[in-house]
């Protein structure tokens, strides 16, 4: 990618600049699927992204791939955020990860619980929920790094009730300095979220985290995974058009689109792309929003806000 946004700088650095365009990827596990993610991060390039984030396999199972691609993105002037899970981990595994992230250079972490691997009926959880893990990352990182935290607009699946899951968020988000959100389909689970958080006195930045639909059997198992509503008049839109792919990524794209303007329009501090490591549904939602033009609403509303 171009390098504009020097690479290390904290995301909430940026985050106070204007609205900021990111994208999430997983590590590759096979030279083929590394060459693709190559692709797709030159692709994506003309949109100079203010950072990327890199998944974390939970339980530790990609933690070299995860270091790996973090630490290449570093080298190829990208500004990487490394996601890091907490189960499944010692304090001393986690506090050893987080220091190479440090020393490396990295200067942003998104922290996480994550859920047991399969299988793992009693999971270690030496650090148990992601609060503090925050506290554990920030007491390395120290000052001019960023911390991130995960956010589920409609609440978390395992939370008794929406109310007691923005409770913790809102501790949780207060000791970081901005968080992500699990991918939504409808705007106002998130204005309702950031509503309830600044009834809690949690004003900081919440990214929408987007997730473009580009093949409807793979989005409903991923909804029915995360706790993600996928809504009736959206299925019914992609059903409409049958079993022409390209033909449903139109209409995912455009439906994305949408929801991206209503997001803008309400404020929202940035967008954050679930890409799967694929670039063409992002490319083409960000073209339709005037992303890929200096000149488009990214660039009006970080301008305004000087
Ligand atoms: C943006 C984003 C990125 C993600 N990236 C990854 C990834 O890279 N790898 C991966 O494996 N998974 C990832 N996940 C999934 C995540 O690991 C799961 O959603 C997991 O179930 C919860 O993680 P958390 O950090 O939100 O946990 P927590 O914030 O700890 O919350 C988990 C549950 O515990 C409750 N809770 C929180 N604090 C307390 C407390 N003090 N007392 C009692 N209950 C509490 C919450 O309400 C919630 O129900 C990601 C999710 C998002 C939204």
């Amino acid at each position: 990618m171009s390098g504009v946004t020097p690479v290390g700088t904290p995301v909430a650095a940026l985050l106070a600049e204007g609205p900021t365009v990111s994208f999430e990827f997983f590590p590759p596990r096979s030279e083929e699927a590394s060459a693709t993610l190559r692709t797709t991060i030159a692709e994506l390039a003309p949109l100079e992204p203010s950072f990327v984030s890199v998944t974390y396999g939970a339980g530790g199972s990609t933690r070299e791939l995860t270091h790996r691609l973090v630490v290449d993105l570093l080298a190829d002037g990208i500004n990487p955020v490394a996601h890091l899970t907490a189960v499944e981990h010692t304090v001393e595994e986690l506090t050893d990860i987080v220091t190479g992230y440090r020393d490396a250079g990295v200067r942003n972490v998104l922290a996480l619980r994550g859920d047991p691997p399969a299988g793992v009926d009693e999971p270690l959880r030496a650090v148990e929920h992601a609060i503090d893990l925050v506290h554990l990352v920030r007491g390395i990182v120290g000052e001019g790094s960023s911390v991130a935290v995960a956010a589920h607009p409609e609440g978390h699946p395992a939370s008794p009730s929406v109310a007691e899951d923005r409770r913790h968020l809102a501790a949780k988000l207060e000791a970081a300095d901005y968080a992500v959100t699990q991918f939504f389909f409808a705007a106002e689970d998130y204005l309702r979220l950031v509503e309830d958080l600044a009834a809690l006195d949690c004003h900081r930045p919440v990214l929408p985290g987007i997730m473009p639909v580009t093949n409807l059997a793979q989005i409903e198992r991923f909804a029915a995974l995360s706790g993600a509503t996928f809504p009736a008049w959206l299925a019914e839109r992609l059903r409409a058009v049958g079993d022409d792919p390209a033909a449903v990524r139109a209409v995912g794209v455009e439906a994305a689109t949408e929801l991206c303007a209503e997001l803008m329009d309400a404020g929202a501090p940035g967008l954050h792309f679930y890409t799967l490591n694929r670039s063409t549904a992002t490319r083409e939602v960000a073209a339709n929003l005037g992303l890929d033009d200096s000149t488009g609403p990214m660039a009006s509303a970080a301008d305004t806000n000087q």
